[in-house]
């Protein structure tokens, strides 16, 4: 039994929570017996749940694994996360599946659900076995190609149909392909004056609106990874005003960062660290993310952790890969975009972070609100500190973040995963 003393739960008033065998016993004021941990007045949040992590295993180990990917989850305030497919071997079988979903039980620091390909490795010619991975011991829900965009309306179509069997839902990295051939940063100023081939809105916009019309034909569930422009909110805007079952999530760097990082930036011009698929996009459209993200139309924040070893970072901007690691600071960075900006309390990031997400991955035991006979899972978070990014620290074994030397607000000072601790004072038990 433990009683975690003095939190606010989703910022309230002080109070004490019971933990006992994994579940939430009790909370109130005064609360003693068993092992105590103070809380020190720190928000109280469920335990976050990611719908959008890279953890590389199995195949770039170099990179990231189940183990050191769930240990950064865990200092970040996650409590669960859902593997990307675009492993190698590609996760687009029950047995690959079941692969990474057992290295989550082994060694992972939070759970992790492994997320499935749509088509048989990633290459967006044929459906992969949805149905068998949805039957697996994985118990797969979510379907993605992501990292490449299923651009074949067929297909797309053949697997909104087939998920809905297993109340399932594709989530699409829209981007087409045609459209974005060679794209090295988003289409605009900024790439006319550097020189650099565009990635244009239109490219996700076509596909969001496309896939949405699809979804709402089929009558299936479709899942928007990583918006990043004003136009994609205004078209999942118009889709959810007609009820279609459509949720969109964005990523804490499409929040607080702009393209014009890439002509100039405290670690100078053409640094690889802001290269990211989609693209960081303009001022306007990060003001557009925050107030779909504010108002619902974006339902959640999900991360796209996506690390990479410092050979395929650290050189020259043509050459470099995409993505940047996310999982220890999202939580700093929403924050400083939403909560410091007066956009979200601390229970609308509840929501945005924990609950809906769990929603959309239909799983039950995370996500659901700190009360009594709920699973034990929680997050201490300290808003009032201040920290230094020093990607020297982070448990990812990757480096890869634009945040280096920045002032981020917040820090997870505990981390409980049913009942049991995976960081206290902000280090990994
Ligand atoms: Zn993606």
């Amino acid at each position: 039994m433990i009683v975690v003393k003095n939190v606010r739960i989703l910022g309230g008033e002080p109070a004490d929570i019971r933990i006992d065998q994994g579940v939430i016993a009790e909370i109130g004021q005064g609360l003693s017996g068993g092992e105590e941990i103070d809380g020190g007045g720190a928000v109280a949040l469920p335990g976050l749940v990611d719908l959008h992590t890279h953890l590389r295993e199995p195949g770039r180990e170099d990179a990231e694994t189940v183990q050191t990917g769930t240990r950064s989850a865990a200092r970040g305030g996650y409590t669960a996360v859902h593997a990307m497919a675009n492993t190698s071997p590609v996760a687009d079988t029950a047995g690959v599946v079941e692969q990474v979903w057992r290295l989550g039980r082994e060694f992972g620091h939070c759970d992790v659900h492994p997320v499935g390909a749509v088509t048989v490795g990633l290459e967006g010619r044929q459906l992969a076995e949805l149905g068998a991975m949805a039957d697996s011991a994985a118990r797969v829900r979510v379907f993605s190609d992501d990292g490449r965009c299923v651009d074949d309306a067929v297909l797309m179509r053949r697997a909104l149909e087939y998920v809905k069997a297993f109340d399932g839902v594709v989530a699409q990295h829209a981007q087409e392909p045609r459209l974005t051939q060679g794209a090295q940063m988003n289409e605009g100023v900024v790439s006319g004056r550097l020189g650099l081939t565009g990635w244009p809105a239109v490219a996700e916009e076509a596909i969001i609106a496309r896939d949405c019309l699809l979804a709402a034909h089929v009558g299936s569930r479709l899942h928007v990874c990583h918006v990043s422009t004003a136009g994609s909110v205004e078209i999942i805007r118009w889709a959810k005003s007609k009820g279609w079952d459509v949720t969109a999530e964005v990523t804490p760097h499409h929040l607080l960062l702009t393209d014009d990082l890439v002509e100039d930036s405290p670690v100078g011009a053409y640094n690889p660290i802001y290269k990211v698929n989609p693209p960081l996009r303009t001022r306007a459209d990060v003001e557009a993310l925050r107030a779909a993200l504010a108002d619902g139309t974006i339902d959640i924040v999900a991360t796209d952790h996506a690390p990479h070893p410092v050979e395929d970072k650290e050189t020259e901007w043509s050459a470099a890969a995409m993505g940047m690691v996310g999982l220890e600071t999202a939580l700093s960075v929403v924050q400083e975009a939403m909560v410091e900006t007066g956009l979200l309390d601390w229970a609308g990031v509840a929501q945005r972070m924990s609950a809906v997400p769990a929603r959309i991955g239909r799983l039950s035991g995370q996500g659901q609100p700190l009360e009594e006979g709920a699973p034990a899972n929680i997050t201490l978070y300290d808003p009032s500190a201040r920290t230094e990014v020093d990607p020297s620290a982070f448990a990812s074994k990757s480096r890869n973040t634009p945040y280096e030397g920045m002032t981020l607000p917040g820090r997870v000072v505990a981390t409980f995963l049913r009942g049991r601790p995976t960081v206290l004072e902000g280090k990994l038990v």
